[in-house]
């Protein structure tokens, strides 16, 4: 459907007020031929047409989570282990992590819930 809506165009819809599908009205369009404002034929109620799902805002969903890198497997944590930069590791606590930093016997890992630091056999 390729049909570029124009203002006057009767489009069929649900009205809200209506509790029906009725004739609605194209009154604003928007230069690339997309709906902006509908008029129920029936009610005379002006409304908006339904928001697209693909255009809804994802603000807010930034996650902290580290990059687990695809074929990593986790090593469980325990201090007597050696971890090396880049390892992911499971923690009984704090779930996956991807250790960011080796400083001696502290690990620096990277958990959905912020930075720990561990000691791990140097
Ligand atoms: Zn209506």
């Amino acid at each position: 459907m390729d049909k570029r809506i124009r203002i006057g165009d009767d489009i069929d819809l649900m009205c809200k007020r209506c509790g029906e599908q009725t004739t609605h009205r194209a009154v604003a369009v928007s230069a690339e031929g997309k709906l902006l404002k509908l008029l129920c034929n029936t009610c005379g109620t002006y409304r908006k047409p339904a928001p697209s799902k693909a255009s809804k805002k994802r603000a807010g969903s930034v996650t902290q989570a580290p990059v687990i890198p695809a074929g990593k497997a986790a090593l469980a944590y325990d201090a007597s282990c050696h971890f090396n930069l880049g390892d992911v590791l499971s923690h009984p606590r704090y779930g996956l992590g991807q250790v960011m930093s080796v400083l001696g016997h502290k690990i620096t890992v990277q958990f959905n819930i912020g930075q720990k630091v561990f000691i791990h056999r140097s």
